[in-house]
C-alpha cells in the first residue's frame, strides 16, 4: 500500500489502549492480507468480511466471506492493482 496509515493507526491504537489499561498493550490490524497481483508480485490489501449462515453442510455455524477493497478504509487512497 502506497498510504502509511494502517502502521499510524495502529501505533494510535497501541498508545490509545496502553494508557487505557496502564500496562503496555499490543495491538494487531485484523483486516489486512496479501494479494496476488496479475505480474503475479504481492501487496498488502484491506478486507471487509461478512458471516454467511444458511441450512447447508459448512453454513449452518457460519462461514466467513471476506473480500477485497480496493481503497484505504482510513484516507480513502485508491489502490492501483
Ligand atoms: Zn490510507
Amino acid at each position: 500500500m502506497s498510504c502509511n496509515c494502517t502502521k499510524e493507526f495502529t501505533d494510535k491504537m497501541i498508545e490509545h489502549v496502553t494508557q487505557q489499561l496502564g500496562v503496555p498493550a499490543k495491538a494487531e490490524y485484523q483486516n489486512e492480507t496479501l494479494v496476488v497481483t496479475k505480474e503475479l508480485g504481492l501487496v498488502h490489501r484491506h478486507f471487509v468480511s461478512f458471516k454467511i449462515t444458511a441450512d447447508k453442510p459448512g453454513y449452518r455455524k457460519g462461514k466467513d466471506m471476506p473480500f477485497v477493497i480496493k481503497f484505504c478504509p482510513f484516507c480513502g487512497e485508491k489502490f492501483e492493482d
